[in-house]
């Protein structure tokens, strides 16, 4: 499967080798993600601010996993670096970043977490959701009640952008984007770093979450579940 992978790819990337970029591929999600991504996009859930505790969420497992096979002697790629998530609220451009140096995804991990239900809670929501035959009553109580991940960024986001390189030796950096409808693109990119960071394109109605103070306030309330130190523009909160 690999070994198939970078025989195409190497031939993309032969014409575009200034770039160091593949060409986007594009790729369905499984119908499941669909109809969860349909509902938590068009979700009114008042409490839309979970996605960030969600992301960081995810960071600091991602940063956990690092460090505990860097301390179970796996050699891994530049693993003397800082342990780290970074943040960056830009009002400019209507972003949030949230980066983190933990172990990052290959493609295949990337297909597999980010383009299926992997989230034991949200399977569990869309069984549920199935028997009742596709009408959620309350998107807040499901939400709530279940959580969905990394799917939740699609509530504030019209687009997320994952950049993402594997820390174990030999891996190639991934571009992963989506508007959250049914498909999303992936190609190889050059420009992503050891671990993993994911651009949330907010939405025009939701623009407060690329404001500094915002999110330090929200991280400022969840902050005690993270392991590893967080900055928001620079500043260690
Ligand atoms: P959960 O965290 O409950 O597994 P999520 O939907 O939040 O579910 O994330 C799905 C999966 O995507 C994670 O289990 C992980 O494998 C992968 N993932 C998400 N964010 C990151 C990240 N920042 N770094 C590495 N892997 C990640
Ligand atoms: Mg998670």
């Amino acid at each position: 499967y690999l070994n198939r992978f970078v025989c195409t790819t190497s031939l993309v990337r032969n014409e575009q080798q200034s770039s160091a970029k593949t060409a986007p591929e594009r790729r369905e999600f499984q119908a499941e993600t669909r109809m969860l991504l349909d509902i938590v996009a068009k979700s009114l859930y008042s409490e839309k601010e979970v996605f960030v505790r969600e992301l960081i969420s995810n960071a600091s497992d991602a940063l956990e996993k690092f460090r505990y096979l860097s301390l179970t002697g796996t050699n891994l790629e530049n693993s003397q670096r800082p342990l780290e998530i970074k943040i960056n609220a830009d009002k400019e451009a209507k972003t949030l970043t949230i980066e983190d140096g933990g172990i990052g995804m290959n493609k295949e991990e990337i297909i597999n977490n980010l383009g299926t239900i992997a989230r034991s809670g949200s399977k569990a929501y869309i069984e549920q959701l199935k028997s009742k035959g596709g009408a959620p009553d309350s998107v807040s109580n499901i939400i709530g009640q279940f959580g969905v991940g990394f799917y939740s960024a699609f509530m504030v986001a019209d687009k997320v952008d994952v950049f993402t390189k594997s820390s174990l030796p030999g891996s190639v950096g991934l571009h992963w984007s989506s508007d959250g409808t049914g498909t999303y693109e992936l190609s190889e990119d050059e420009t992503a770093e050891l671990g993993t960071k994911i651009i949330i394109h907010l939405k025009s109605d939701c623009t407060n979450f690329s404001q500094e103070d915002t999110i330090k306030d929200i991280i400022q309330r969840y902050s005690n579940f993270v392991g590893s130190p967080v900055s928001v523009n620079g500043t260690v909160v």
